[in-house]
Parts: structure tokens; sequence; C-alpha cells
């Protein structure tokens, strides 16, 4: 068995939970869980060492009921926040990151716009990148040094960009295990029809080894367009 930071981990991304309080972007809807199912996935996961816990978007719901339960049950997340919905109706304020933050959990940048990072100009790497980073570290109050790609979309140049800015981790949405250790970290995303039964069947059993080569394959294909 391998240890230390080359064991594999399961990373878990959630997005919204319960009634959304904003118009939500074309094909966000899915991605949206009830309080009930997240509780119950929360219990699914609670005391398992090799899983890890990542909120996307921003969304008011992270502070309104993510925290309460993470909290409850001891556990920590990352929460990846986007700089322009800051005090937006439906998402998070800047005291709320700054709670969050003060609750012992980590804040990382989803970016300002919640648009893809492929394809870039140079405008919109600093505004994205770098803008939107330095928005969210004043707003928690600590560094912020880990990013998750909006929409989940990546070329190597997008990774380039990210590890010349010194982000210390950048989460993808690629369906797979991962280890602690890996800079660039697949997460599974907790959608509206899953179950704790589902996240246990697709999410927390090892893959099958052809599986698991055959998306190995598509993220090296990602890596290097
Ligand atoms: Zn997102």
């Amino acid at each position: 068995m391998r240890r230390g930071s080359a064991a594999r981990v399961v990373h878990l991304c959630f997005h919204g939970i319960g009634r959304p309080a904003r118009d939500l972007e074309d094909g966000e809807e899915p991605y949206w869980i009830t309080a009930d199912t997240y509780q119950r996935v929360l219990d699914e996961v609670a005391g398992d060492p090799r899983v890890r816990l990542s909120f996307d978007d921003g969304n008011a719901s992270d502070l309104e009921i993510g925290l309460p339960a993470l909290v409850e049950r001891g556990l920590t997340a990352t929460f990846y926040v986007l700089a322009a919905r800051l005090d937006r109706p439906g998402s998070l304020a800047r005291g709320d990151v700054r709670e969050l933050s003060r609750a012992g959990m980590t804040i990382g940048s989803h970016g300002m716009d919640h648009r893809p990072w492929r394809g870039l100009l140079p405008a919109g790497v600093r505004r994205e990148l770098v803008e939107a980073r330095a928005i969210l570290a004043e707003a928690a109050g600590q560094q912020v040094d880990r990013a998750a790609l909006p929409l989940g979309r990546y070329d190597r140049r997008t990774l380039g960009h990210l590890r010349r800015l010194g982000y210390a981790s950048v989460a993808s949405s690629d369906r797979r295990w991962s280890t602690d250790s890996a800079w660039l970290q697949p997460r599974f995303s907790v959608r509206s029809h899953d179950t704790p039964h589902s996240v246990r069947r697709e999410m927390l059993t090892p893959q099958p080894l052809g599986q698991r080569v055959r998306l190995e394959a598509v993220g090296l294909a990602k890596r290097l367009r």
C-alpha cells in the first residue's frame, strides 16, 4: 500500500445546496442538490480519510447550509469563490468569505466571471487569475493559492499561466481519483441525482483499471493540447 502524499484521495465537489437565490446559468441546475442529500452525503464520507471536500461558485448556501454541517461533523473544505459575484444576491458576501476563513476553511479562487480559462488573452489572464485572487485574499484575510477551473476547462496554456503565477494546486472536474501531492487535482462533482449510495459506488469505490487508464489518457490529452 502506498503511503503519505502519494496515497490516493477522492475530491468531492459541491455547488449549490437548497433553493438558488439567483438566476442560474445554462446547464447549472443539475449541480444543485437538496440540503438533505448534502447532509446524507457528508454522513457517508465523514471519517473516510481519503475524502477531500470543496465547494465551487461562492453560492450563499456555502455559508448557510454548507458550513454548519461541516462544523457539526468536524470536517473542513476548500471554497472556490467567484470574485465578481461577491456581495450579489444569492452569492457570498465579503463578510461571509471572512467567516468561512475564520471557521478554519480554505478559500480558493474560481476566478472573476465564471468563464472558461482556455484561450484567455493577457487582459483576461490578469483579471481572472491575478485580480480575482487579490480580491478574494482581501475578503478572506488569508492567502489564496488554490484555484478551481471554471466549467472544468483547461489546456496546456491555462495550466502554464497558473503555474507561472504560483498557484499551489489547481482543481479540475475530471472525475478521477487523485493524490494529495498532485498539483492538478481531479474532482467528482456531486449532482442532483446523486445519493449516498451513488457517491459510494461511483466515487468512493476505486475505478476498474481499464476505466482509470482511459480517464488518465483523457486528462493527459487535455494537459497537452
Ligand atoms: Zn463553477
